[in-house]
């Protein structure tokens, strides 16, 4: 038998968003390895062995998924959202390009999955309808400056922006320096959208004007969406959208 790897996202939470590819890849694993809380969510079988692991352990764990396909086992890597988004898909690369040789010749996929600002997206309306960019707020994996710094090119460049893990209870501070950094240089009825634990039993979706955020609106659950200056919210409704276009 041969072995392989598949890095699968599991979306944002919601079984419905699982793609079918991904729950074939599921269906015909004979080993599954991940953070614990995305482990959880693949249901135990017969055959099916689970490696669930803690946070900050990406590349040991991508090492050993690489191991056990060497030795012959149908490994999937789970990552929530997409793989490739701040998850799994380059620490497996990354343990790839540092491994011996030999791993180079297995047979190894990427399979996308829903990443949390499209889902978020979804639900408000369109606040991703035209340029955006993505970062990662937390500070793990590059210095504060790097994050500054993308965070006020993107504000001049007037990209719409998620921010993905804003918050946690090791970097409280950080989110409040983000949103003071925002206050300097955005108007204050710019709309910010906190997504939270979307497509679970405890989503929770507010929209207030910059003016109104405060830290405490996110946590490691949940993903800011800060519109552009043309993102707006259609009077009456929750609905939020960024135009299309950009005015001459
Ligand atoms: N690979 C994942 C992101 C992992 S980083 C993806 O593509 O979505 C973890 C961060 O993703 C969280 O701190 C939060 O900002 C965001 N996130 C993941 N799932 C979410 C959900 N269901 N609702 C809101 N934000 C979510």
């Amino acid at each position: 038998m041969s072995g392989r790897v598949v890095v699968a996202g599991l979306g944002p939470g919601a079984d419905a968003l699982i793609t079918p590819e991904v729950s074939a890849a599921l269906a015909d694993a004979t080993d599954i390895v991940g953070y614990i809380p995305y482990v959880r969510r693949v249901a135990p079988r017969p055959g099916l062995t689970l490696h669930a692991s803690d946070n900050r352990v990406e590349l040991d764990r991508a090492r050993r998924a690489l191991e056990m396909a060497q030795a012959g086992a149908r490994v999937v890597v789970v990552s929530s959202g997409d793989p490739g988004v701040f998850a799994m898909a380059s620490a497996l690369f990354e343990a790839l390009e540092d491994g011996p040789e030999t791993w180079r010749g297995l047979d190894i996929r990427v399979l996308p999955g829903i990443t949390a600002m499209l889902a978020a997206s979804a639900r408000a309306g369109a606040p991703l309808g035209h340029d955006f960019c993505a970062i990662n707020l937390s500070d793990n994996l590059k210095p504060w400056a790097v994050i500054e710094k993308r965070l006020r090119l993107a504000v001049e460049a007037d990209f719409a922006m998620a921010f993905y893990n804003p918050r946690s209870l090791a970097r409280p501070e950080g989110f409040g320096r983000v949103l003071e950094l925002l206050r300097e240089t955005c108007e204050p009825a710019r709309l910010i959208l906190f997504a939270r634990a979307v497509s679970t039993l405890e989503e929770a979706l507010n929209i207030v004007p910059l003016s109104e955020a405060r830290p405490e609106m996110a946590d490691m659950r949940t993903v800011v969406i800060v519109g552009s200056s043309l993102t707006r919210q259609i009077p009456g409704t929750e609905l939020i959208y960024t135009p299309r276009g950009v005015p001459e």
